[in-house]
């Protein structure tokens, strides 16, 4: 076979690396359990993919990475969901962060870290939602930016970073005096730079998520990834985008929905219950192909991302209540997996979820139309 139709099929899980890739999955499913002790971290989950060579996704095949769609890409992501949203979630911030320096114009910047992330020699993180989705009511930057020498001093907190303790540069972004925004890799081993302690998270503890201040940081100009320009987060999108939280989201609602029918095997009665949502779940993972097919050849996606996440998110919180409620009170006992899932569900409701999102939700639990 030529070796580019090979590498495609790998990565549409019909190639030898997709043998590599179902292991990968039984592995990490098989050690989620250990994700919920007390302290537990993500490292060991990451040292089996990057076994698994998924570090390499999406980086240029020049700088050590391997090229692959971003339709594909993301319904990767769907399948490491299924077996393990703590995996999933850490490597989907790990490459919200690549994919931004993949389609930086700082080439110097690409040819330095690339190769170095694609061999997993450096471990990053993203923390920006302070310009997106958190602290936008407060009407002043929760990192500010002043110019430096050659470069910029970084000041203030960044709330939410995931994996923050296992990793060497934080993509972060700060807002200068004339409301510019700049994006740009701040090292955690910096004497100025402090990564809060982790607090205990209703789910997912063990992606590690707290906060990073910076305090008068220096960072050189040679580790700016975009900007200074105005709204620097839509101006320097890279990647696959917003659909990726919805990958996640079905995904996890697709892991649900594999205990669901081990349920239903010893309880047919289920099946008119599991056999809806399972065809609910196909068709999202459609919906979200197509949008990032739309997209990626730069045509107008039929659905729009904020639609497709909310019925994502509304699609796990009820699969996963639906496998509680079948699971009756054995279920509510901490260790079985829906009880498990029902909490992991509800980080959907507040992780990176657009306003439009989360009106839509809202007006749903209040049985509001229109
Ligand atoms: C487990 C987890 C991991 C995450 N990981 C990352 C990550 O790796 N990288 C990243 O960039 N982001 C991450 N996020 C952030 C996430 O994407 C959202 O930005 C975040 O959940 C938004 O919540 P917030 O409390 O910061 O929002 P805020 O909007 O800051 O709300 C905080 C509080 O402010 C008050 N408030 C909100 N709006 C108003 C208003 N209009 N008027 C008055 N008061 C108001 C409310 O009391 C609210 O509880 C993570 C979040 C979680 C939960």
């Amino acid at each position: 076979m030529h070796a580019d139709a090979s590498r495609q099929n790998d990565a549409r899980g019909d190639g030898p690396a997709s043998e590599r890739f179902a292991r990968l999955h039984q592995e990490l499913r098989s050690h989620t359990a250990e994700l919920e002790e007390a302290d537990a971290s993500c490292a060991a989950q990451l040292d089996r993919m990057v076994t698994a060579g998924v570090m390499k996704w999406g980086i240029p095949a020049q700088f050590g990475g391997q090229e692959m769609s971003a339709a594909d890409q993301v319904a990767n992501f769907e399948r490491l969901a299924a077996a393990c949203l703590v995996s999933a979630f850490v490597l989907s911030q790990r490459n919200a962060a690549v994919s931004r320096i993949v389609a930086s114009n700082h080439e110097p910047l690409r040819a330095d870290l690339l190769p170095k992330l694609a061999a997993h020699e450096l471990m990053t993180t993203v923390g920006i939602s302070h310009l997106t989705t958190s602290r936008q009511h407060l009407g002043r930057p929760s990192v500010s930016v002043t110019p430096h020498r050659d470069g910029y001093l970084f000041d203030g907190e960044v709330p939410w970073v995931t994996a923050a303790s296992i990793s060497d540069l934080v993509l972060t972004g700060g807002t200068l005096s004339d409301g510019r925004q700049l994006l740009a890799l701040v090292p955690t081993d910096d004497p100025t730079v402090t990564v809060g302690a982790a607090p205990p998270l209703l789910a997912l503890n063990a992606s590690q998520t707290g906060s990073l201040s910076p305090a008068r940081t220096f960072v050189g100009r040679e580790r700016i990834v975009a900007g200074p320009i105005e709204g620097v987060i839509k101006a320097a999108s890279g990647g696959t985008g917003s659909v990726t939280t919805s990958a996640l989201a079905v995904g996890a609602a697709a892991g649900v929905l594999e205990h669901f029918a081990r349920e239903v095997e010893k309880r047919p009665e289920l099946a008119e219950i599991a056999e809806p949502l399972a065809a609910e779940r196909a068709a999202i993972s459609q919906a979200i192909r197509e949008h990032v097919e739309a997209t990626s050849a730069e045509r107008a996606p039929s659905e729009s991302s904020e639609s497709i996440r909310h019925r994502a998110n509304s699609l796990v919180l009820r699969a996963s209540q639906a496998y509680l409620a079948a699971s009756k009170g054995a279920g509510f006992v901490k260790g079985h997996p829906a009880e498990r899932a029902v909490r992991e569900a509800m980080f959907f409701l507040v992780w990176s979820c657009p306003q439009p999102v989360v009106n839509a939700a809202l007006r749903q639990f209040a049985c509001l139309t229109g």
